[in-house]
């Protein structure tokens, strides 16, 4: 199977870009936040206090099924047998999603669907780890990124779009959390994997970054 890991901090366009360059070589795309969005909604709704119930977050996910189907093309979470996609973009899941993937029990739980999902198909992963540890045997390893800025405007475009009412600077405030949380905690950081290539989008439109990836994976895969 050809497996391609992009990784990159919150808003740089992976899964807009990810999803082009599925369609371009007929690759599954795999979206592993959406896993990282579903766990966190769930304790959300449950109550839970995630930084500091980590008992209570384990009992969760002994009790959870987390399932991926697909609609249109278009990867859809089933968290115990509910779509839940319509709910783990707010920018308080975003946030929960942030502070529940630094715990070492829940990413060990979602790594055999990681590589379950590597293992049966032609894929292009996104997330944070991908390459340094879901993948690290990927056939491609590509690190997209772009300065905050540049990021939380284009985050706040979708926002918008999608009726979430928030400013710009909560979601530069929102992002620039994530991106300290996610490089910095202990376990499978946000890091560029040695030999990934780096995308920087920051200048570039959407058609001319998902030319740059797909310019990458060609050059490599040949
Ligand atoms: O990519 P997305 O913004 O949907 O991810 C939500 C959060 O899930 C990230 O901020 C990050 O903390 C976490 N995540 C992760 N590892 C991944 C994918 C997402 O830690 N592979």
């Amino acid at each position: 199977m050809i497996n391609v890991a992009l990784d990159g901090p919150s808003g740089a366009g992976k899964s807009t870009i990810a999803k082009a360059v599925a369609r371009t070589f007929d690759y599954i795309y795999i979206d592993t936040g959406a896993m990282f969005r579903s766990l966190a909604f769930k304790a959300l709704e449950s109550g839970i206090d995630i930084a500091s119930d980590y008992e209570a977050v384990e009992k969760m996910l002994r009790e959870t099924v987390l399932d991926i189907a697909r609609e249109n093309g278009e990867q859809q979470m089933i968290l115990d047998g509910q779509n839940v996609n319509a709910f783990i973009r707010t920018p308080e899941v975003s946030k929960a999603a942030s502070d529940i993937a630094v715990i070492p029990f829940v990413r060990q739980w979602l790594l055999k669907t990681e590589r379950m999902f590597a293992e049966k198909y032609n894929c292009i992963m996104d997330g944070r780890d991908i390459g340094t540890s879901v993948l690290p045997n990927a056939d491609v390893k590509i690190f997209l990124t772009a300065s905050a800025e540049a990021r939380a405007k284009r985050r706040l475009a979708e926002l918008v779009e999608k009726g979430v009412e928030v400013s710009f600077d909560e979601v530069l405030a929102e992002m620039q959390y994530r991106d300290k949380q996610d490089s910095e905690r202990e376990i499978s950081p946000l890091k560029k994997a040695h030999d990934a290539h780096i995308a920087d989008t920051t200048e570039l439109t959407l058609d001319e970054s998902v030319n740059l990836v797909c310019d990458i994976i060609r050059k490599v895969i040949g």
